[in-house]
């Protein structure tokens, strides 16, 4: 099978590449094109371990781009589409970019894989587009009702996938996924910007009272349900992927500084974030069904990540150094 994963040198696109081409994933991918803009949040560095694989093609490029796109999808089978702008802070700033890459450039790569006949496309969505909920959890039903412009961009491409099945028979499958965890997670987002602050002696920032909550999920149980979707998902079904593990952002620090040896003092409390969700919960039963469990221990993955950070200051120093 020749797969073109977009967004292929981010954090969780690069992990699923890895994983294709390194016989972890039980998809026989024969070929993978990877297609990514390499914004400031992609790094060729996180498909080192893989770049010199036969079966690797990587393309800079821009998934809006209506000449480049239909080009790379011919002969291609399925698309995953993992490209997006993605921090929602940066979206609350300027959500120009996040309406382009997440909304148009879909819709681009939509019309390409129905011009060209592709046979499956995942589309790579999250549990933001749901909103907040603050008893029970979401299904696959549920409205959306997304509150920041990131998830507000995300929601309208996951629609457009959508009604892409709906009207014109594309086979896509459409992934809800909670928050990720792991290596080669940009030093922006709250895991990695906490334990690279603190190993640099920085103090980190804790929004409003901290007590929102969300569902953290390791990146390789994330990859491995996109597997199950893509080889065995029903065509046009939108599929939920929970890690089942709810902490508070303030019960998270508190993890994060008992592992970096810091403690309270190391932590500054900042005006809550505009909108900001209270609480994410996935009801994840639908996947469940196709055989689905997360398979990564939360404290061990947790442990795993922070000494990833922690041993290779290399890949993130240059990221903290461009950002300040
Ligand atoms: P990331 O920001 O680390 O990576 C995004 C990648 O997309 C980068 O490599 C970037 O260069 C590329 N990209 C951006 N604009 C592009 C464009 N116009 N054309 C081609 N490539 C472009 O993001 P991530 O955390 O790996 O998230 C991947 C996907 O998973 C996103 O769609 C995101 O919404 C979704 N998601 C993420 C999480 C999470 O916790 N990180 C949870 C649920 C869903």
């Amino acid at each position: 099978m020749h797969i073109l994963v977009t967004g292929g040198a981010g954090f969780i696109g690069s992990n699923y590449v890895r994983r294709l081409l390194n016989g972890h994933s039980d998809i026989a991918a024969d070929r993978v094109t990877v297609l990514d803009k390499l914004t400031y949040a992609g790094n060729s560095a996180n498909l080192a371990p893989v770049e010199d694989h036969p079966e690797l093609r990587f393309v800079e490029g821009d998934i809006g781009d209506p000449a480049l796109v239909p080009e790379l999808l011919t002969g291609v089978d399925a698309v995953v589409n993992f490209a997006a702008e993605t921090h929602v802070d940066r979206s609350i700033h300027d959500a120009a970019a996040f309406v382009t890459t997440n909304v148009l450039g879909t819709h681009n790569l939509l019309q390409a894989a129905l011009r060209t006949g592709v046979s499956r496309f995942v589309h790579v969505s999250t549990d933001e587009v749901y909103g907040s909920i603050d008893s029970g959890s979401w299904t696959e039903e549920w409205p959306l009702a997304p509150n920041s412009p990131y998830a507000a961009a995300k929601a309208g491409a996951d629609l457009l996938v959508r009604s892409y099945a709906r009207t014109h028979g594309l086979n896509v499958g459409i992934t809800r996924c909670s928050n990720n965890y792991g290596p080669h997670q940009h030093p922006e987002k709250l895991i990695p910007h906490f334990v690279t602050t603190l190993a640099r002696g920085g103090t980190v920032p804790l929004y409003g009272d901290g007590l929102n909550v969300r569902d953290w999920l390791h990146v390789d149980d994330h990859c491995r349900g996109i597997d199950l979707v893509l080889a065995k998902g029903a065509p046009g079904e939108v599929y939920n992927i929970g890690g089942g593990v709810e902490l508070t952002n303030r019960q998270l620090t508190g993890l994060i500084l008992d592992a970096c040896g810091a403690d309270w003092s190391s932590v500054r409390r900042v005006p809550d974030r505009k909108g900001h969700d209270r609480r994410y919960a996935l009801d994840d039963t639908r996947l469940r069904a196709l055989g689905y469990r997360p398979q990564v221990d939360f404290s061990r993955g947790l442990a795993a990540t922070i000494a990833w950070y922690r041993e290779n200051p290399a890949w993130w120093e240059p990221l903290t150094a461009a950002a300040a």
